[in-house]
């Protein structure tokens, strides 16, 4: 019989209660490996009340002391990496070396979150006036909880919970129901680190599940990452529910490549950057922009001979395959047809991925694809497609190459590649997106730094970890006091002034 697999709750496994379930497949064979049950609305309001009744407690606790819970849990990820790391790739499919890399840098965050007591510092103004002090307090939110999409299964969830539970909140995730495991695996990992119970639960559900959070009044932030339309249906439905919300979405990522780039470095990097995860990485660059006459020949040269020896196949077999399948048959159909759509378009399909020989394994493959002469007005070019899709839009100029992106309607991530400071310089300055690159491939912040985009690529303020996570996470209290020379004071119906 096929196992089906519940949530977690107040530190316990909860079986399924004879809710609907979906199957959780294995993308390398195509098989079902387990049914997964979506949270009924009761279900969600149980994780939200046992967070509820843990903020208090959690709340009190110093923060040293929840930053020792963090190196506890840091301690047993690491212990079980290779676990962990498998888990990824069997519900995602990325390769195993690449799940691992996602895990580092999901670790960074609770390392980063690590450093609760020295984050959660306030300012402090001594003798604002006569005996007056005047200081600042960053205290927890309440209730917070955190959507998520498949493509990290293990990262994108650790942007979230590790800076929003050092801060003293609680905290409801309900992870991509393609890609539930990892976070599962960590509810029980956080229990043996010592987490107290109901600080952190795992919901698995659907829209049910997203819209009870939504509107739940106990709820109290909510972050999101995923695809634009639901970015901003989450955006303003949280925003009416008078919660503070950060809503990550889509992306389309240029790399624009100066005629003094070293072409072979730019190739490398490129390689990584548009196939790596198969392209399901929202930093991922999907459109190369080379500058110049004779720069796309030059570039094309370098690229094409190794985008041909790309390898597909099961993320866990050996020697290593440099990609692993799509994360479900739907997405790579939906993929391939975006390939389909570029040749009907009139754009020169230069390698044609829709070929790949892994495809007749039952598993969801598709091989990496090329399109060069690709246009603005193409909808290869405008929508995200999120495979193994390079385009490649050819620009006379640096200014012709910035206007593109700005013109974009996503604002996630680029990069330029070039020798020259002042071009560099220049594109930092005048390009319109929230992460920006210079000779290098992907920049993806540190998670002492923070991540996110502009334009329809994120709906709210605040970005994710690093400063602006402690920020989203917590409120300010300002307080001003004075225990001294209060008998001087007398009736006074002017505005306080500290002269
Ligand atoms: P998705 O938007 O389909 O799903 C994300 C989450 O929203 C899932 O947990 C899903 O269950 C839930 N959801 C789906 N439909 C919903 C609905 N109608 N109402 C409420 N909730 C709903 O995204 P995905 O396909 O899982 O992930 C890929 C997308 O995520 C891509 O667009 C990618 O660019 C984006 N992404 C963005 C970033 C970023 O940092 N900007 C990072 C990773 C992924």
């Amino acid at each position: 019989m096929t196992q089906t697999v519940g949530h977690f709750i107040n530190s316990s496994t909860v079986a399924p209660s004879n809710g609907s379930t979906v199957p959780v497949y294995n993308p390398a064979t195509g098989e079902a490996e387990y049914e997964l049950e979506m949270a009924t609305p009761a279900r969600v309001e149980e994780a939200i009340a046992s967070a509820k009744q843990a903020f208090p407690g959690w709340a009190a606790t110093t923060p040293l002391n929840r930053a020792r819970v963090m190196f506890r849990l840091k301690a047993l990820i690491e212990e079980n990496a290779d676990e962990l790391t498998q888990l990824i790739t069997r519900e995602h499919g990325k390769v195993y070396s690449d799940a691992r890399g996602e895990l580092t840098r999901g670790l960074e965050v609770i390392e980063f979150a690590c450093g609760a007591p020295q984050l959660l510092k306030g300012e402090h103004s001594n003798n604002v006036g006569g005996g007056v002090d005047s200081w600042t307090l960053m205290q927890p939110l309440g209730v917070c909880a955190g959507i998520t999409p498949f493509n990290f299964p293990a990262m994108v969830p650790m942007w979230m919970y590790p800076v929003a539970i050092a801060c003293g909140n609680t905290f409801v995730l309900k992870p991509s129901e393609k890609v539930p495991a990892f976070s599962m695996r960590i509810a029980e990992l956080f229990k043996e680190a010592g987490l107290p119970d109901g600080v952190f639960n795992v919901v698995n559900g659907d829209k049910t599940a997203v819209d009870t959070l939504l509107s739940h009044e106990d709820v109290k932030a909510i972050s999101f990452v995923g695809s634009t339309p639901i970015a901003k249906y989450i955006y303003e439905t949280a925003s009416h529910y008078g919660k503070r919300v950060q809503a990550l979405g889509g992306a389309k990522n240029h790399m624009v490549i100066m005629p003094d780039a070293n072409m072979e470095v730019v190739a490398n990097a490129l390689m990584g950057a548009a196939f790596g995860s198969a392209g399901e990485r929202c930093m991922a660059i999907s459109v190369a922009v080379p500058v110049g006459e004779g720069t796309a020949e030059r570039l094309l040269e370098a690229l094409l001979p190794k985008v041909k020896e790309i390898t597909v196949g099961n993320g866990l077999s050996k020697p290593e395959p440099h990609m692993g399948p799509l994360v479900s048959k739907e997405h790579r159909d939906r993929v391939k047809s975006y390939v389909d759509l570029g040749v009907e378009e009139g754009a020169s399909l230069l390698v044609d991925g829709r070929t790949e020989s892994a495809a007749e394994s039952g598993g969801y493959f598709l091989g990496a694809s090329v399109f060069d002469h690709v246009t603005p007005s193409m909808r290869i070019y405008l929508e995200e497609i999120f495979g193994p899709v390079l385009a490649i839009v050819r620009a006379e100029s640096s200014a012709e190459a910035l206007q593109l992106i700005n013109d974009h309607e996503f604002g996630n991530g680029t990069t330029v590649f070039t020798a020259d400071g002042n071009t560099g310089r220049e594109f930092v300055q005048n390009v319109q997106c929230g992460m920006v690159g210079i000779n290098v491939p992907i920049p993806v912040p540190m998670a002492f730094h923070s991540f996110g985009g502009w334009k329809n690529s994120l709906f709210g303020v605040n970005h994710v970890h690093g400063p602006d996570g402690v920020r989203f996470y917590t409120r300010m209290k300002t307080v001003t006091s004075r225990w001294t020379g209060m008998a001087k004071t007398e009736n006074a119906f002017s505005m306080p002034t500290m002269s």
